[in-house]
């Protein structure tokens, strides 16, 4: 691609030395959206030095599973900045998502999507809407660790840390003061998930209490999402975990005007990645009608990522002033409010044509410092005491009475273990159930110590040992049940570490 070598020209007659970034064309519109966003950084000035490497679609279907080749890794870890067109995963094939594999394998904890509206410019019915949302990138169900585990029953484990925690919601904080943002807000579930989104707000509440200048709330993430879609005005910073801010931002994005149009940073300690938030829209690949602005905000944060504000700001108030002249791509055109509907190469041409001027609705971009200035500090994790108090039995059993399965468990009791409580799909069926609870095949069948005094509210558990524990299991076995999985109950300097069930 000839890009490569006008860069390096440009970058001659500049005073700094140009920096090399890995770009990817992707799939779908990918390569007409980077084709676009080459163009006009090319034109801007922008001191870079692109290697190309191939990602996605033509990779896997070469028969590489993991959707990228060894020599891209290394191209990736030897320049630290990637700027990566969205890319189709083929359905059905079992292929992971390299998307997550590149963000988890790279340790882009951080994916930062900026949401703002364009009004009167973009049609949208939330004219105020500025919001960043700042979104884990490496943990929760995207750990893609899946289990079937009965003919009924399938598993996916919510994997939530607390280094991984810390992380997202202190870059968060850190992010509001470098942008001079009043508020963070933390989107969570842990009035469900009392310890896995209990943990992101614990910390969360910790964290805020060191920025007393930066204004904080936490709102449970099904009232937070329609409040998002009704009123984004009241957010600023939003820090949620991955899965709730994967769809989160979709929603911000499409509200503001289009998905079309927010560009997104993926930040670790060494590596950025840069895209769209959007995916690779084979429905209008090809056609010359792609909106490329989620890419080319996209480079704008990379530019400034790289220590080239003065290019960002140039290409962002370019970019401003083509939308306020009304230039619009279809998926952002209104007839009566746009007066040209541009394709995704005039669009372009009309960006470079207005290279050097400021908009003069929009206010101008003026972006100081770049994401690359938040530094996080190493995690110290902090030792408790931790002790064995009992072992979550998963049974896989075709009966449908939870009387039966309970009376034949609390016969394999000993002196040191007994049956506490069975429970189907996180509800309590045993003992006292109701015969109105729906029961699959999948028993989760509650062992404590046998002195425990369980009766009482917190219940008090005693230490077992894991030789109990598997005499246990051995017990179980011998007598014909089909254990799937265990999991051992623990207490952390004496509290429980584990969820009780529904109805307990
Ligand atoms: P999508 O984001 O590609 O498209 C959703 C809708 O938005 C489509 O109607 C599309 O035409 C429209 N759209 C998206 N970007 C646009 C743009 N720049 N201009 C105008 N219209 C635009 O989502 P999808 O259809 O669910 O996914 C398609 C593929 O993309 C899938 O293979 C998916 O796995 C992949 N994907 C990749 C990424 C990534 O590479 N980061 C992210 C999401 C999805």
């Amino acid at each position: 691609m000839s890009n490569n070598v006008q860069f390096k020209e440009s970058s001659k007659q500049g005073v700094q030395k140009a920096t090399k970034i890995v770009i990817s064309y992707g799939d779908g519109i990918g390569p007409e959206i980077m084709k676009s966003t080459l163009k006009i950084m090319e034109a801007a000035g922008a001191r870079i030095e692109p290697e190309v490497i191939n990602l996605g679609e033509k990779v896997y279907l070469d028969g590489k599973t993991s959707g990228i080749e060894d020599s891209s890794w290394d191209a990736i870890r030897k320049n630290k900045v990637i700027l990566k067109a969205p890319i189709t995963t083929p359905q059905g094939k079992g292929f992971k998502s390299l998307n997550v594999t590149l963000r988890k394998s790279l340790g882009l904890f951080a994916n930062v999507r900026p949401v703002r509206a364009l009004d009167p410019f973009v049609s949208t019915g939330h004219p105020n809407m500025d919001v960043v949302i700042i979104r884990e990138n490496e943990e929760d169900l995207y750990a893609g660790i899946e289990h079937r585990q009965t003919q009924d029953v399938v598993q996916c484990l919510k994997l939530i840390t607390r280094p991984g925690c810390e992380k997202i919601v202190r870059y968060a904080f850190e992010y509001a003061r470098v942008h001079g943002r009043h508020k963070v807000t933390c989107m969570v579930k842990d009035n469900i998930m009392k310890l896995t989104d209990g943990l992101f707000h614990q910390v969360f509440k910790e964290i805020a209490a060191e920025y007393p200048d930066i204004r904080s709330e936490s709102q449970i993430i099904d009232i937070a999402s329609a409040k998002l879609a009704t009123t984004p005005e009241r957010y600023d910073v939003v820090v949620t975990s991955n899965l709730y801010g994967d769809i989160i931002s979709d929603i911000a994005a499409e509200i503001a005007g289009s998905v079309g149009l927010a560009g997104s940073a993926n930040i670790g300690t060494e590596v950025a990645m840069f895209e769209a938030i959007h995916g690779s829209a084979p429905d209008i690949a090809g056609q010359n009608v792609a909106n490329p602005s989620g890419l080319l905000n996209a480079a704008v944060m990379m530019l400034t990522h790289i220590g080239q504000s003065d290019v960002a700001d140039k290409i962002k108030n370019a970019w401003l002033a083509t939308i306020e002249d009304g230039i619009h791509t279809p998926d952002i055109y209104k007839g009566g409010q746009s007066k040209e509907l541009a394709s995704t190469v005039t669009f372009t041409e009309a960006i470079i044509e207005r290279l050097g001027k400021e908009p003069k609705s929009f206010v101008p971009s003026a972006l100081g410092k770049g994401t690359d200035s938040i530094k996080i500090p190493p995690y110290e994790r902090k030792i408790e005491e931790k002790v064995l108090v009992g072992v979550d039995v998963f049974i896989d059993w075709q009966g449908s009475n939870p009387q039966e399965i309970g009376d034949n468990l609390m016969k394999l009791a000993d002196d040191k273990m007994k049956l506490k409580m069975i429970t189907n799909r996180g509800v309590k069926v045993y003992p006292n159930g109701i015969s109105e609870t729906y029961c699959t095949d999948h028993w989760r069948c509650r062992f404590v110590a046998a002195e425990a005094d369980t009766k009482i509210s917190p219940p008090i558990y005693k230490k077992i040992t894991f030789e109990r524990l598997l005499h246990l299991l051995s017990r179980l076995n011998n007598a014909g049940f089909d254990v799937i999985k265990t999991e051992n109950l623990y207490e952390f300097d004496g509290k429980r570490g584990f969820s009780l069930g529904q109805g307990e």
